[in-house]
């Protein structure tokens, strides 16, 4: 029976591999993982037929070089505007994958972000996938059974070009041999020919292998008994039958623990292995990222009556499977983070999986084990900053089924799970859910989008949600949840703006802490509780200034100064890593008198150590998380109250539970104030909040305490008051009357290059055709400015900022513009093109 081949009226046509034309698709469309907007269409050989499948990799001729790419369609024909002539389109090489690495959610979401955000599709599939998951290719060629029957015979005759022999021989000798080797030994273009001829008189083949440097399941050896040794005669050896007895006991015991156990060696393992009585096999060995880490207590608490509200509220839709989004606008401590476990347990009660998106990493540690003494092995882990082969396990774990939650940052909203219920982004204002490389997606919206397309309910929990998704909340889009209160009424902690210019007054001099600071670190610290220290600036200063004659260091790369690292002694650009030795004097005018200004908190740590030696301190920033092993223990020992002081930048405001914490001390927000950015207001709004909120979380009353030049800011004042109300009416008229999202629709264009005059007419030009493009004036263009950091990584930078009242509108003209200008032959790789950017720095 024939089936007619589905018509195919668009790209994202897709035809479903099993069911399509049965004589099997002839054409693939495949996307590969570079700097291109459109896919490429190959065809297949016969047995390659068999074996495509959407969301296999596939190896591919690109140019003159072999790339891995995606299979995202299958067709049966050839696409009217796809290429001009069959004749162009190459054969695909090589399929990589019998069951396909990516689910079709994968590729429906990974094509939504690459249309959205403007990104190519396949460097969207590659960030979707684990890292390292994808081998790179190589290419072995090995003798066939007719050319080893031809080479009985002397080479010499047989062979009739002289390359040709000599590839046998070696082939011969060396047995399979990489591509890449023959051309070295014979040259590259003899090599080639020689190997199509061979190839096409059938005498050699070709077979490509994934190199051995990619991910892939660790294996470990295992012993098991197999049958009962005859009655209870002893062994003639006593290692032997403490092997046996060990095995006797547990089913199964790695070789090695085996060994050590039963102080035996291998040959008396190998001994009972002949004799029938034990067997060796191999086993996937997990590469569990909470390994050996010790459990929370889990307390069964009954839920709040607002807790039961809202939960029966997200149940309702749950049940019904269906999309719904909902927006949990709870204080810090009103209990999100158990209304988001119940959530996740009603949901795999359902048959459904979940998965749960925080923002950093700081969160992981505490919560990922209170989730595994919840969930068990169903949980599934995923951060940068595990190994790439714990990554690989549990990834494979969830792509298998075997984990049905996963937590995770950002990329984890691309976790092979089937069937989602639920999506939950925790935190979901903060700014850490947008990717900065390329593609610039931003995780929590690519969240939202995913749940939409696979009918499940998104909850979005924040104390403090962005603008944008509590004016959707209002406007109805969002189901608004609300967590009024903290849990056992506890009160909001007390928070005290403190002015550094009265402080300054009475000193005469700047100060890093006040007085009303440094008692109340002594009062916390007198009646047993903790205390956290915040300040927004990592490193030792912020500035390097010379006093003789006032320059200060400069990165070479970037229009920043360099911030001076004492414990390794070398300043560093926050933004390019450029990194020196501290200077002994000016490279200026070589003054001795070189000076630090601007505290970070390295310095911190170093003046409270000083004044408070009693106080057992730590810090945690982005300088000690790099060694995550101090980071997570630093977190772990502060819960335990091994620790008394955490001193640390942002990644201490956020989501941690401290209950023994009753001061939080914001040692400056001045500089986040002071950004020129749309966010800068809210980013402190949030922040503050955020910090005050780790204070009084167990039974003691909390106390914050912000030190400012800027005490009558409305950030400052709103966030004092916990007043989240008033402050969204304030920033909402700002936004409303600048122009600014929630209100319009927002893009921005970075143009960057080396060449400054290059870059200026680059982006002049880009003005140009965008202003072509927009005759009917809808939207508003800004620019081309130099960029707040005019020059990064070496590169000159000029921006420009896009605003309409319709998305639409918006794209459409960006399309139009950026077509034209890459017909007019202008390097569109300059450009980098940012849709609902959450800065403009
Ligand atoms: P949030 O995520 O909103 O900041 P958490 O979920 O961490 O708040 O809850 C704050 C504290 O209250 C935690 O220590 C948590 O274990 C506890 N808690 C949460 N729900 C309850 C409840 N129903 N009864 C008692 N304690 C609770
Ligand atoms: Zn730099």
């Amino acid at each position: 029976m024939q089936n007619s081949p589905a018509p195919l009226q668009n790209s994202s046509d897709q035809v479903d591999s099993k069911s399509g034309n049965s004589s099997g698709p002839i054409y693939v469309e495949v996307a590969v993982p570079l700097h291109v907007s459109h896919t490429f269409t190959y065809s297949l050989s016969a047995t390659h037929q068999q074996l495509a499948q959407i969301g296999s990799r596939i190896v591919v001729p690109l140019g003159r070089k072999l790339v891995t790419g995606y299979i995202v369609a299958l067709s049966p024909k050839l696409k009217i505007d796809s290429v001009p002539d069959e004749s162009q389109i190459k054969e695909a090489e090589e399929i990589l994958d019998l069951e396909p690495v990516l689910t079709p959610e994968l590729i429906e979401i990974t094509r939504w972000i690459s249309e959205y955000y403007a990104a190519p599709w396949g460097e969207v599939i590659k960030s979707a996938l684990p890292p390292g998951i994808s081998p790179t290719i190589e290419q072995l060629v090995s003798i066939t059974e007719t050319g080893q029957g031809r080479i009985q015979r002397p080479v010499t005759t047989a062979a009739p070009s002289n390359t040709r022999s000599r590839v046998l021989n070696l082939l011969l000798e060396a047995g399979p041999t990489r591509v890449e080797e023959l051309a070295k030994i014979l040259g590259p273009k003899q090599a080639m020919k020689a190997l199509r001829e061979l190839e096409k008189d059938g005498w050699i083949s070709r077979i490509q292998r994934a190199s051995t440097l990619f991910v892939k399941p660790k294996h470990q050896r295992m012993v098991r008994l197999l049958a009962k040794p005859e009655g209870d005669s002893k062994r003639p050896f006593e290692a032997q039958e403490r092997i046996l007895r060990i095995l006797r006991e547990q089913n199964a015991v790695s070789l090695k623990d085996l060994l050590t156990l039963a102080n035996a060696s291998l040959s008396s393992v190998n001994t009972l292995q002949r004799h029938g009585l034990v067997e060796i096999f191999e086993q996937d060995l997990r590469r569990d990222p909470l390994a050996g880490v010790t459990l929370p207590r889990l307390v069964p608490f009954t839920l709040t009556e607002a807790q039961t509200s809202v939960l029966s509220k997200i149940e309702g839709a749950l049940r019904k499977g269906e999309y719904a989004p909902f927006l949990l606008h709870g204080v810090t401590g009103s209990g999100k983070t158990e209304v988001y476990i119940r959530t996740m347990q009603l949901v795999l009660r359902l048959g459904r999986c979940a998965i749960m998106l925080v923002p950093e990493i700081a969160l992981t540690p505490v919560f990922s084990r209170r989730l595994r003494a919840h969930f068990g092995d169903q949980v599934a882990i995923f951060h940068s900053s595990l190994s790439r082969g714990q990554r690989f396990d549990e990834w494979i774990r969830v792509r298998k089924g075997e984990a049905r939650v996963v937590i995770g940052t950002r990329s984890a909203v691309f976790a092979p799970i089937q069937n989602l219920g639920l999506m939950i982004v925790d935190e979901e204002h903060e700014s850490t859910y947008r990717q900065q490389d390329s593609p610039q997606y931003n995780g929590r919206d690519t969240a939202i989008v995913r749940a939409q397309r696979e009918s499940a309910v998104v909850l979005l929990g924040s104390a403090t949600p962005s603008l944008e998704s509590f004016h959707n909340a209002r406007t109805g889009k969002y189901s608004y949840l609300n967590l009024p209160q903290r849990i056992g009424n506890r009160p909001m902690a007390t928070a005290q703006i403190i002015d550094m210019r009265q402080v300054f007054d009475r000193y005469k001099k700047p100060r890093v802490f006040s007085d009303e600071l440094l008692e109340a670190i002594k009062q916390t610290h007198d009646r047993a509780e903790q205390s956290i220290i915040l300040l927004n600036r990592r490193g030792y200063s912020s500035f390097v200034l010379c006093r003789s004659c006032g320059e200060t260091i400069q990165c070479p790369n970037c229009d920043v100064t360099l911030t001076y690292h004492r414990s390794d002694s070398v300043i560093i650009c926050h933004y390019c890593n450029h990194r020196e030795p501290a200077p002994i004097q000016c490279p200026n005018c070589q003054g001795k008198y070189i000076y630090y200004v601007g505290e970070g908190t390295e310095q911190l740590e170093e003046m409270l150590r000083k004044k408070f030696p009693e106080l057992r301190i730590a810090r945690i920033d982005r300088d000690t998380t790099s060694r995550r092993s101090l980071f997570e223990k630093s977190l772990i020992d502060f819960s335990e109250g091994k620790i008394d002081m955490l001193v640390g930048t942002q990644m201490l405001a956020k989501g941690h539970d401290f209950p023994n914490v009753t001061l939080v001390g914001v040692v400056s927000v001045d500089a986040g104030l002071a950004l020129p950015d749309f966010r800068a207001a809210e980013r402190t709004f949030q922040l503050i909040t955020q910090v005050a909120g780790r204070a009084g979380r167990g039974d003691l009353p909390g106390r914050v305490l912000i030190q400012t030049y800027h005490p009558a800011h409305y950030a400052l004042r709103h966030a004092c008051a916990q007043d989240y109300h008033g402050f969204y009416n304030e920033e909402t008229r700002h936004r409303r009357n600048h122009n600014y999202p929630p209100f319009v629709a927002l893009a921005s264009f970075m143009v960057h290059g080396k060449e400054l005059p290059k870059v200026r007419s680059l982006a002049v030009d880009l003005r140009k055709e965008l202003d072509l493009a927009n005759k009917q004036r809808l939207v508003r263009i800004l620019g081309p400015a130099p960029a707040p950091i005019a020059r990064l990584k070496g590169e000159h930078r000029f921006q420009l900022i896009l605003k309409s009242r319709s998305r639409r509108v918006l794209r459409n003209l960006i399309d139009a513009a950026l077509q034209r200008l890459s017909s007019r032959g202008s390097n569109l790789r300059s450009i980098n093109l940012e849709i609902d950017p959450v800065s403009l720095m």
